[in-house]
């Protein structure tokens, strides 16, 4: 497996593209970027674009890539309807109004699988009630649930700091060696958090 990193957009929100044998998955495009000079790289087949939550900064994407490679587009059963509405993707607050038309299916937890993929589901509410992480191999894709040394805020729309530490503890809770690739900054791992990150030592 390989992970490719874009930061995209206003607010350089990770966008990530991850390769196995020759398929690809989109986590998270925030913005428009150059998809098909990095699938023709492989070449690989785009399978799906994963989102770890609809904040605009992780979606803005998603239409182009949909009208070019008509390919399923998943996101956690809450935030389904997120997509479509400025306020609760928060663009109407921070920047201009962002609204999603393709249509996007529900995650469920657990095990799910996609071409070469197989795919951990934890649902991790908290920064928005759809909060999301994927494991893949050795990675956990952790939106803006967990960054290096830091957290994601939980004071926009449906966000709530209870929640978030409950989301923690279950992050605490996996393997030290997995790699964090978080929705904002640079990647990190499971033990370093657990040793350094002040709100995963403060639980
Ligand atoms: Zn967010």
């Amino acid at each position: 497996m390989n992970v490719k990193t874009l930061p995209l957009g206003p607010v350089q929100a990770n966008c990530y593209i991850v390769t196995k044998g020759n398929h690809a998955i989109v986590i998270d495009p925030g913005d428009l970027f150059d998809l098909d000079s990095i699938l023709a790289q492989g070449p690989y087949t785009l399978e799906a674009v994963l989102l770890t939550h609809a904040h605009f900064d992780h979606i803005k994407g998603v239409d182009a890539i949909v009208r070019s490679h008509s390919v399923p587009v998943y996101i956690h059963p809450q935030e389904v309807a997120f997509l479509k509405d400025p306020s609760l993707n928060a663009s109407v607050a921070f920047y201009d109004r962002v609204s999603i038309q393709s249509p996007a299916l529900p995650l469920q937890p657990g095990r799910m699988n996609l071409a070469d993929f197989e795919i951990d589901v934890l649902f991790t509410p908290g920064h928005s009630c759809g909060s999301t992480c994927f494991i893949i191999d050795n990675a956990l894709f952790s939106g803006d649930t967990l960054f290096q040394y830091s957290i994601g805020r939980t004071d926009l729309p449906t966000g709530s700091f209870m929640e978030m530490k409950e989301s923690l503890v279950r992050l605490s809770s996996l393997d030290d060696q997995l790699i964090v690739y978080p929705g904002h900054g640079p990647s990190t791992t499971i033990g370093m958090e657990k040793r350094m990150n002040p709100y995963l030592l403060s639980l």
